[in-house]
């Protein structure tokens, strides 16, 4: 597996180097140069904020394509829970699953399950007390990343359980394997996604080895063709598949996580900047009475996830449709998850620092330095016209060797106007000795 594998690409031809993206990018992952984007892989968190914002469509996340359930003799669809938010409240949870069925799944497992599972761990952790507080979720996997570049003091603060998804996976392949007796290679499951991040955690994973998902389609692209099917399903029907209690399917927008944790000292964060500014706080030990943190990358959690098809806000109406729905057919006491040591993740995380100047010691505090100096001399304007996202930025990628001092426009001013100083002394001189040496000719002559 690469290391640095990201589902957030560019499509350089589509870029026109707008600089719109760079200001935007929690992680100070692109640059602009030489009239295009560029994004710089060990920076980058897959949050997918750049895909939201930049006008040109030049980003997009790499799913699989929906062919590749052609691969396997058994598919299994886990939807996840932000899917049921994607319909008005004429489509039930019932008429959605169907519709998976049709659109060639052999089953359906709700990831809305396992995380219900996932809580009743997390309600058995806080309970044994052994943990360090606040325990940061680790549902979000853009958010886990970002930890992982830019907070490293809180590397020991996620709460090391496997995301929904993955133990979803796991428990559907093993479901079918044994019940239908299918070789587990014959079995692909495939998770629905509202994000790149979730691809990326399946591509590369941080948590184990190798993910339990065969495969990830994007919301955006079921969307269509699951409305096409679900018009010949009546809307009062019936399905097996349901297996989720309300606080599983309410996992989905913000607030859900802490909700089925059932405490009261929780908090819940949405939006990227706005979980860097709580994780701040954490650092410097403002929020010590909160024993969980719920943080999602998405404004209005995964319902605002880069890969879904409708407006955040309209999905949080319909979701909390589907929530009251799954009140009354209440199936979260019966997923729960007594030994929770299968749930535990079988990779240390590492910090990956991207602040890192030099791997020696005293050539990364020379760099330092040069770098402060640089940053000195610069405007401080932060404008982004260099094509880095603000000056101090700027200073960074002339001290690495990726940007020059005349990329800043302020900078290069001075110089052309030191060059036209310069020019015009010179001309001064020169004229001043074709004076002299003329008016020798003309006397001599
Ligand atoms: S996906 Fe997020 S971290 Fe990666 S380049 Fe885009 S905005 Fe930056
Ligand atoms: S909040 Fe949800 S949709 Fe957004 S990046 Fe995190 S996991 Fe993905």
């Amino acid at each position: 597996m690469a290391e640095y594998f990201h589902s957030v690409t560019l499509e350089k031809e589509k870029c026109r180097g707008c600089t719109n993206c760079i200001k935007h990018c929690p992680t100070e992952a692109i640059r602009v140069r030489n009239g295009k984007a560029m994004i710089i892989n060990e920076r980058c968190i897959d949050c997918g904020e750049c895909i939201r914002v930049c006008p040109y469509h030049a980003k997009k996340a790499v799913t699989d394509p929906l062919s590749v359930m052609n691969e396997y003799e058994f598919r299994v669809a886990l939807p996840a829970p932000s899917l049921y938010g994607q319909f008005g409240k004429e489509y039930s949870r019932e008429r959605i699953l169907k519709g998976l069925t049709e659109l060639g799944f052999d089953w359906v497992f709700e990831v809305a399950r396992a995380a219900e599972i996932v809580s009743d761990a997390t309600r058995h952790i806080l309970k044994s007390g052994k943990v360090r507080k606040p325990l940061i979720s680790s549902a979000c996997p853009a958010v886990v990343r970002l930890i992982q570049v830019r907070f490293p003091n809180l590397i020991n603060n996620i709460l090391k359980l496997e995301s929904p998804m993955e133990v979803a996976a796991r428990i559907a392949k093993q479901t079918v394997v044994s019940e239908k007796n299918i070789p587990a290679e014959k079995v692909g499951v495939f998770f629905i996604s509202p994000c790149a991040a979730k691809v990326t955690s399946v591509k590369a994973p941080y948590e184990k080895k190798e993910s339990s998902v065969n495969g990830v389609f994007s919301i955006k692209d079921i969307h269509i063709k699951l409305m096409e099917k679900m018009k010949n399903i009546p809307p009062d029907c019936d399905c097996e598949l349901v297996s989720s209690g309300a606080y599983g399917v309410g996992w989905a927008g913000s607030g859900g996580e802490c909700a089925a944790l059932e405490r009261p000292k929780t908090l819940a964060v949405h939006g990227i900047h706005n979980v860097i500014a709580i994780f701040e706080e954490i650092v410097e030990e403002k929020l010590k009475d909160v024993d969980f943190v719920e943080a999602l990358s998405c404004i209005e959690g995964c319902l605002g996830g880069p890969l879904t098809a409708v407006n955040p806000f309209v999905a949080k109406t319909n979701l909390k449709c589907q929530v009251n729905r799954a009140k009354s057919k209440d199936f979260s006491s019966e997923n729960t998850a007594a030994d929770y040591q299968d749930l535990l993740w079988t990779k240390d995380m590492e910090y990956k620092p991207i602040l890192k100047l030099d791997e020696n010691v005293m050539k990364a505090m020379i760099k330092m330095q040069k770098l402060e100096e640089i940053n000195d001399g610069l405007p401080g304007l932060d404008c982004g016209a260099c094509g880095s996202p603000n000056c101090r930025a700027l200073a960074e990628d002339i001290v690495r060797g990726l940007a020059f001092e005349t990329d800043c426009i302020f900078k290069l001013r001075e110089k052309v106007s030191d060059l036209a100083d310069q020019m015009k002394a010179f001309e001064h001189i020169y004229r001043t000795k074709q004076d002299g040496s003329g008016r020798g000719k003309t006397n001599d002559g």
